[in-house]
């Protein structure tokens, strides 16, 4: 058996099969894609002591990293169920091929996806004036017209956000009046470069063939559309965790985060989580990093305390 097993490849994943490894520990990490979100990244400029990179080179450096320790890499793999430690006092990972593999702790790193529109532009436009992050591409909109769509706390805090930085914010929402928090709606309207919208359907992103020039917009209620002049959209509409395939196993919130506690424990004894799959704030490079290394090494402390098999 392993002594850690790590699941997903991101920098969550990455970050903590490093720090295991490099505890002498026998480590395996199982990933689907390796490289998670940050495969799907153009530009990243919030990686702190990097000025700039570029996702797939990041994904080839955290790669490298990985290699340089002698860690059990199985890409393209997809783990299929977890079952927690019996008498044993292993953990095993069951995964889609019909293999199982077993260890003495896991650490869960699958990471989440972004919840799309679903509209004809969005896929082609994406990095391209099509956005999901804003702490992430906010500046790049400096000065200039973007729509936020989601009127749930998460788009209101980046209408709010943005706000600050670009010349001006459309936030568009879906239903009859927007779900975010009453003081946030209150920070909201407080704001004189900021539009709302209520009962607005986005029905497709327009661009020239190089970039977002605007959206066009069904008023669900007045039943015209028309289209919207702006550089950026913002899509704010939910993040999915990959977590479906722990339902029942684990202790989920109501949004499907794996529930952990300041040391990345899960509910599951020997078992530990890390990034975007878990309840934790704000879901960033660094933030995962930093949370692979926190499970790691709690995943160790475990393992010095454990009783020998
Ligand atoms: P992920 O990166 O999502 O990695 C999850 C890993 O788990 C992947 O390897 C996946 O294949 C694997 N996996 C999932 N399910 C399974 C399964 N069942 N079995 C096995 N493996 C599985 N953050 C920034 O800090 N700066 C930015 O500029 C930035 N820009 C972004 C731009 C875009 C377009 C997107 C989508 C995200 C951006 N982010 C940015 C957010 C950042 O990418 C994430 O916060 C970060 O990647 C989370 O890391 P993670 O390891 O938790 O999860």
């Amino acid at each position: 058996p392993y002594d850690v097993l790590v699941v997903g490849g991101g920098p969550a994943g990455a970050s903590a099969a490093i720090y295991a490894a490099r505890k002498g520990i026998r480590t395996g990490l199982v990933a689907e894609r390796f490289g998670g979100q940050v495969l799907d990244t153009l530009g990243i400029e919030n990686f702190i002591s990097v000025s700039h990179t570029e996702g797939p080179k990041l994904v080839a450096q955290l790669e490298q990293h990985v290699r340089d320790y002698e860690v059990d890499i199985m890409p393209l793999q997809r783990a299929a169920g977890l079952v927690p430690a019996g008498r044993d006092g292993l953990v095993e990972v069951k995964l889609e091929s019909g293999v199982s593999l077993k260890a003495r702790s896991v650490v869960l790193a699958t990471g989440a996806r972004w919840r799309q529109l679903g509209v004809p532009g969005e896929a082609e436009y994406r990095n391209r004036g099509v956005a999901y992050c804003p702490h992430c591409d906010g500046p790049l909109f400096k000065g200039k017209r973007v729509a936020v769509i989601g009127g749930g706390n998460s788009g209101v805090e980046a209408a709010i956000d943005l706000a600050g930085i670009v010349g001006h914010v459309t936030l568009i929402e879906f239903d009859g009046k927007l779900r975010a928090d009453e003081v946030l709606q209150r920070k909201l309207r407080s704001l004189g470069n900021v539009d709302v919208r209520v009962n607005g359907q986005t029905t497709g992103i327009l661009g020239d063939g190089n970039r977002v020039t605007g959206l066009r917009l069904r008023d669900r209620v007045g039943g015209g559309e028309q289209e919207l002049a702006l550089d950026g959209v913002f899509v704010q509409i939910g993040l999915l965790p990959n977590t479906d395939w722990l339902k029942g196993s684990l202790a989920l919130s109501p949004r499907g985060e794996i529930v952990i506690d300041e040391r990345g424990q899960t509910s599951l004894p020997g078992v530990f989580a890390a990034g975007d799959c878990t309840t934790v704030p704000y879901k960033q490079i660094v933030i995962s990093m930093g949370a692979g290394a926190t499970a790691a090494l709690a995943a160790f402390d475990h393992l010095i305390r454990a009783e020998a098999p």
